[in-house]
């Protein structure tokens, strides 16, 4: 029983070795939308962003985002996907 522990105690303690923080995950995630959306291959280039995202609701809430975005801007409706991405990184602005 206690073995069982130990080993356990002993895989997280690696899993974390692998693991990227929040603002590493959040510093990589409009690229890691750009390799999905361009190529595909986000998942296999950035295994250590879609692992954060998978543990994360507020990275992954962002990640949504940003996805949403990236897909508004390849289907034309909007002009600039780093316009509105600057615009959500200051919510805090004062209104008119
Ligand atoms: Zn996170």
């Amino acid at each position: 029983m206690k073995k069982t522990y130990l080993r356990w105690i002993k895989r997280l303690q690696d899993t974390q070795e692998h693991e990227i923080d929040c603002s590493e995950c959040q510093d990589r995630i409009s690229r890691y939308v750009d390799l999905e959306l361009t190529a595909g291959s986000a998942e296999r280039q950035m295994p250590e962003v879609s692992h954060h995202l998978a543990q994360c609701g507020v990275c992954r809430e962002e990640y949504l985002v940003l996805h949403d975005l990236a897909r508004l801007e390849i289907d034309g409706r909007l002009p600039s996907a780093g316009e509105l991405r600057a615009r959500l990184a200051r919510p805090d602005e004062p209104e008119e």
